[in-house]
């Protein structure tokens, strides 16, 4: 199912997220993540191609076993570290199993090498050029809320955003924020822009103290000085600062849907626990047919 036909309705979405295995021994056990998170009934579940140093090799793969579990799939595709023709024949691979959705990322650009050499693609907006002559596809994009951290300014970041929803994309999903007015603030300026697509909300559940320290350096997020507060109280505490976490992010879903927000994206990783925990505490709000 394309999940552009989901974000249509007028009904809350939770989605989830998971990356692939790094090693091809590994696949069974990563298959039974994906059986596990398809259990908790997210509205869909996507899969990382590549991020923070992982492997791209098995994104088609679990893709395949997400849907296989019954729930919408979304595949993430970058492009900063391949060839055009390498991202093709992923692009055909995920026709070939009938995987619906892509999320177009250029990526991070690899560091120590020329970049954009002639056969790669600069931005993802030409990645989703191709992927819409290649097929019939649900096509998403990322967008950064406090922008990208390469961009010169907001403004200029935002005029890409709005060229790249005009080359096609059916939705956007928000990079990680830790203060929902952040999420607010980007709306009023993508609504004033004339970018008119879903934009999903990205919320990330800190459960560990060396998280924090790693999203802020990749994304640049500002967090709040409530949320250091929790760090600092219980990052000594391994359950405690769990439990915290998933409250956090638990308060963050409940005020984005009071104040209207639709679709949420829980960067769950693979942990189908925390995941579950999230959407038990939301068991009357989010309701799981
Ligand atoms: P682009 O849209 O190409 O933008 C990158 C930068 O270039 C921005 O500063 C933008 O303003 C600028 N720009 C865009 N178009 C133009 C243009 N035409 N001319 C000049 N400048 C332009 N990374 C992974 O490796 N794997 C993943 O699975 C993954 N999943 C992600 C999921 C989400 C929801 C998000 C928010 C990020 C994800 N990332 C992932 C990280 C992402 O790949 C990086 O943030 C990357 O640096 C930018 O990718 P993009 O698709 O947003 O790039």
């Amino acid at each position: 199912m394309k999940v552009s036909e989901l974000l249509k309705k007028d009904q809350v979405t939770i989605s989830c997220e998971m990356f692939p295995p790094k090693k091809g021994s590994q696949l069974e056990d990563y298959k039974e993540t994906a059986a596990k998170m398809a259990q908790l009934k997210p509205a869909y579940l996507s899969c990382t191609y590549g991020a923070a140093g992982g492997t791209s090799d098995y994104t088609v793969e679990i893709a395949d076993a997400i849907n296989q579990n019954g729930v919408p799939a979304i595949a993430h595709l970058t492009c900063a570290s391949s060839t055009k023709e390498k991202v093709r024949s992923v692009i055909e691979e995920l026709k070939a199993r009938r995987i619906e959705n892509i999320l177009a990322l250029r990526g991070d650009i690899p560091e120590h090498v020329d970049f954009p050499l002639p056969n790669q693609y600069h931005h993802a907006i030409e990645l989703i050029a191709d992927i819409k002559e290649a097929g019939d596809f649900c096509i998403g994009g990322a967008c950064y809320p406090e922008g990208h951290p390469e961009a010169a300014s907001r403004e200029e970041d935002l005029q890409h955003l709005k060229e790249k929803v005009d080359a096609g994309c059916d939705y956007l999903t928000t990079q990680m924020f830790f203060d929902n007015n952040i999420y607010y603030n980007f709306m009023y300026r993508v609504l004033r822009k004339n970018i008119r697509v879903p934009v999903v909300a990205g919320i990330m559940p800190v459960t560990n103290a060396g998280q924090i320290g790693r999203i802020v350096s990749l994304s640049g997020n500002l967090v709040p000085a409530k949320f250091l507060t929790i760090v600092d109280r219980f990052a000594d505490d391994p359950k405690a600062m769990k439990q915290a976490g998933i409250a956090y992010a638990t308060e963050q879903i409940i005020d984005l849907i009071a104040n209207g927000v639709n679709h949420i994206h829980i960067y769950s990783m693979n942990r189908p626990d925390i995941a579950g925990k999230i959407m038990d505490n939301l068991s009357d709000i989010y309701i799981r047919e």
